[in-house]
C-alpha cells in the first residue's frame, strides 16, 4: 500500500478561518460519499481510501467531536449539535447544512474528498445534490457498506478511541497490547459516549429511519457501489478499490 502525506484537514475540522496545507490538484480526483450504518467501518475505510486515493477524509462527526473537545468558544448552534450527538440522535439538518456550507472549499479541493457521515437524511442528500450540480463538482460514486446488525453492535460496543492521537482499536478484534493504553502513542483509550449501549440503539434507529432511504436515492441516480463489510479493514479496502476501478473504467 502506498503512503501519501495526509492533508491535515484544518479547514474541515476548524472551519473556514483555518487553512489547509493543500495537496496538489489531481488529474482525476475521487469524490466519494460513504454510506452505511454506524459501526460498519466507514471512518476506517475513509482513512485508508484517503491514503490510497490522496483524497481528504471529510467526516461531519469529526467536526462535532472536535468542537465537543473544546478549545474555542462554541456557537449556540454548535453547542446544540453536540447535545444531540451525545444522545446518539441526528443533529438537525439546518445545523449540519450550515456547517457543510461554511466548508464548501473542501468540496472544491483539487485532491477530491471522501464524505463520511454526510449526507445522512434525504434533505441533506437533496441539498448536497443541488450544491454539487450548481458548483459543477461531479461525484465519482456513493459507496454503501453492508453488514448485519448483530455484527454492527459487536463492533460499536468494543470500539475504543485514543484520547491523544484519535486512533481506534477494538477490545476483541484488535485489542491493544496493554489494556486501555493506545499502542501507537501510549495515550489513554476511552469509549465514545455515543458507542455506549443506549446511544447505539438510538443511532441504529436513526439510521434505519433517516439514512437507509439514501440507498435507493443513490441507486436510482446510478451512483451506488455496494460493498460487503465483512472481514479485515484491508479486505474491505481491496473490495472498495476493485469496485471503484470498475466504475472508473466504464
Ligand atoms: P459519526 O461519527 O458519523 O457516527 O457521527 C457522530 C454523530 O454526529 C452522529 O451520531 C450524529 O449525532 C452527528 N452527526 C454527524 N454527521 C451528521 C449528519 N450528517 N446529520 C446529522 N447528524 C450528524
Amino acid at each position: 500500500m502506498t503512503s501519501v502525506p495526509q492533508n491535515d484537514r484544518a479547514t474541515w475540522l476548524q472551519g473556514p478561518a483555518a487553512e489547509c496545507d493543500l495537496p496538489k490538484p489531481l488529474l482525476r480526483p475521487f469524490r466519494l460519499i460513504l454510506l452505511g450504518p454506524p459501526g460498519v467501518g466507514k471512518g476506517t475505510q475513509a482513512e485508508l481510501l484517503g491514503k490510497e486515493l490522496e483524497a481528504c477524509h471529510l467526516s461531519t462527526g469529526d467536526v462535532f467531536r472536535a468542537a465537543a473537545r473544546g478549545g474555542y468558544e462554541l456557537s449556540p448552534a454548535m453547542a446544540e449539535a453536540i447535545a444531540y450527538m451525545r444522545r446518539g440522535a441526528l443533529v438537525p439538518d439546518s445545523i449540519v447544512w450550515k456547517m457543510v456550507q461554511e466548508r464548501i472549499a473542501c468540496l472544491h479541493c483539487g485532491g477530491g474528498f471522501i464524505l463520511d457521515g454526510f449526507p445522512r437524511t434525504l434533505a441533506q442528500a437533496e441539498a448536497l445534490k443541488s450544491l454539487l450540480e450548481g458548483e459543477h463538482i461531479p461525484l465519482t460514486a456513493v459507496v454503501c457498506y453492508e453488514l448485519s446488525e448483530k455484527e454492527i453492535v459487536a463492533r460499536l460496543s468494543g470500539r475504543r478511541t485514543c484520547g491523544q492521537c484519535r486512533s481506534v482499536c477494538h477490545i476483541v478484534d484488535r485489542p491493544p497490547r496493554v489494556a486501555d493504553i493506545c499502542d501507537r502513542c501510549g495515550g489513554t483509550l476511552f469509549q465514545r459516549e455515543d458507542d455506549r449501549p443506549e446511544a447505539i440503539k438510538v443511532r441504529l434507529e436513526a439510521y434505519r429511519e433517516s439514512t437507509a432511504p439514501l440507498i435507493s436515492f443513490y441507486r436510482d441516480a446510478g451512483m451506488l457501489l455496494r460493498v460487503p463489510a465483512e472481514g479485515s479493514p484491508d479486505d474491505i479496502l481491496r473490495r472498495t478499490l476493485n469496485g471503484l476501478q470498475v466504475i472508473q473504467t466504464k
